[in-house]
């Protein structure tokens, strides 16, 4: 334990965001450097928690009270080397994780919890801005060969771990580049892309191979990989969108969120669509139907492309301000979450069931109706309060159903789960021996750093069914 009396002289804090004027009209991440010295005294308020809650309630387990103990004594580079045993890629946690870590910290029982996601992010970037994350090759070759379907968290953990362990892996993507929803779901303002093209560089380096393009299912068959490669690792997400089954769901102008969000992280990446609708909100009113985390990026979204007017709307009514009693510390707490995107502007309407979209002679979706709901489980209709609200562009956020189901789970007869993802035992084996599966194709669509810790565990499994 740093300092024992950390906790005591020092109040928490957490990296300021940049002024809403000034980051609307850019793309860059909001949140400011947090400097060396604050990082350090943050640190320090870490008590070294006999039983620390906050490495449990990680996915990856990361050693907390042990990074922060070596950051508050200013040894940053055994900081990264703890870092980078238990998470391959810090910098994406660090900077997009919701931090379980953080509600499970015991000073959180009655002061604010140790900043635990920045000091995270810093060890990684210092890490980087040192030069101390370098290539780290295998000795030796085993000769089997791996082949990794998807290039999110999960399938580049599993890539890098199984690599390291000698194996030579292939990573196939059906996108034109590399990192799943990290690039073409999460917004450049929380997250730049060049944080995943450094950790490519050092992967590619290390001897990963990666294939974009390759839509397996389509462009390779099950069967092709199952012949050419030693085992097969699932990766590929949960992609397949729920929909909004009301009458007028055909008009103009109604959009799946990731259908707008992959474009515009393609605009910010330089490529421009030709033959294809352009889906963007400028100058338009905007209706996010949603109010989770996809729909906090398409807000953000929105704003950055000078929306006339953006509403998101929730079905469920507006969690309590403050951690609510059923979800005690160190539980994930049931409260308000106030993203950077909502600090932007906009309007979120709680309890709010959507009834019917209309539209205009051409086509156009250009109202939305829709009426109060009463609380869950029954969101009984609240009797003459019906509205609707005017719309140029109406987009669906309101989750995934699990791994797109047709080409590749066509041609492979694996068991799914009732919740439609794919079924693997506690070896995150499928029912098909030497067929694998990690990440938000196995658990539904989840969280960074889930996807990261079942990439690398289904990696072990991978290992030991090659060493056989
Ligand atoms: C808009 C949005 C914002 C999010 N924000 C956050 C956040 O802030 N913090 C957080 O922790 N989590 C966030 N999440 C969740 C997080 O991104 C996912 O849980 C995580 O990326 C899952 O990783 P994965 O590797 O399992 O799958 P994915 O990241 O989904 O990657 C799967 C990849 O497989 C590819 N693929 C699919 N089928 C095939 C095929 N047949 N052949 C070849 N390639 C294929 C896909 O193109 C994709 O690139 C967000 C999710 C969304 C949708
Ligand atoms: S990965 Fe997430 S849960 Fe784990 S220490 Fe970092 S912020 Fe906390």
């Amino acid at each position: 334990m740093g300092k024992a009396t950390g906790f005591l002289e020092y109040t928490r804090e957490t990296p300021e965001r940049r002024p809403v004027l000034e980051r609307v009209n850019d793309w860059f991440e909001v949140y400011q450097d947090f400097p060396h010295t604050k990082a350090n005294q943050q640190a320090a308020r870490c008590m070294d928690c006999g039983v620390p809650f906050c490495h449990t309630a990680c996915p990856v387990n990361n050693y907390i009270p042990d990074w922060n103990d070596l950051v508050y004594r200013n040894r940053w580079r055994e900081a990264i080397r703890t870092l980078h045993a238990t998470n391959n890629f810090p910098e994406f946690t660090g900077r997009i994780c919701p931090a379980p870590c953080e509600a499970a910290c015991v000073l959180g029982i009655n002061e604010p919890s140790v900043t635990i996601k920045v000091i995270e992010q810093k060890i990684i970037d210092h890490a980087f801005a040192e030069g101390w994350v370098h290539p780290e090759p295998p000795l030796r070759r085993t000769g089997k060969r791996v082949a990794i379907i998807g290039s999110g968290p999960a399938g580049l953990a599993a890539a890098q771990q199984l690599n390291r362990l000698g194996h030579s892996v292939t990573v196939l993507e059906r996108h034109d580049r590399i990192g799943g929803l990290l690039r073409y779901g999460i917004p450049d303002f929380k997250m730049e892309k060049h944080i995943i093209d450094r950790r490519l560089e050092q992967m590619s380096a290390e001897g990963v191979a990666f294939q974009t393009n390759v839509h397996v299912g389509w462009d390779i068959t099950a069967q092709d990989l199952q012949r050419d490669y030693h085992a097969v690792l699932l990766a590929m997400g949960a992609e397949q969108p729920r929909d909004v089954q009301i009458p007028g769901r055909d008009l103009k102008g109604i959009h799946f969120a990731m259908d707008y969000l992959v474009q515009q992280n393609k605009r910010g990446a330089g490529d421009h669509f030709t033959g294809k609708e352009e889906i963007v909100a400028a100058g338009k009113r905007v209706i996010i139907i949603g109010g989770g985390d996809t729909g906090a990026d398409c807000l953000g979204t929105a704003h950055r492309q000078k929306a006339a007017s953006v509403h998101q709307l929730q079905i469920h009514p507006m969690p309590p301000e403050t951690r609510h009693g059923s979800t005690p510390w160190p539980l994930w707490p049931l409260q308000l979450r106030m993203e950077a995107a909502h600090e932007e502007g906009g309007v979120r309407e709680w309890s709010v069931l959507t009834t019917h979209f209309s539209g205009d002679e051409q086509g156009n979706v250009k109202k939305l109706h829709c009426v109060r709901v009463g609380p869950k489980p029954k969101l009984e209709r609240v009797p003459d309060s019906e509205f609707y609200l005017d719309v140029d562009l109406v987009l669906i956020a309101i989750g995934f159903a699990g791994p797109v189901r047709n080409g590749l789970l066509e041609q492979l007869p694996l068991e799914l789960d009732s919740r439609g993802n794919i079924k693997t035992d506690g070896t995150y084996t499928t029912s098909i021996p030497g067929i694998f599966s990690a990440g938000d194709a196995r658990r539904g669509q989840s969280l960074v750093v889930w996807a990261i810790a079942e990439g690398r565990k289904a990696a072990e499994a991978i290992d030991k069914y090659l060493n056989q």
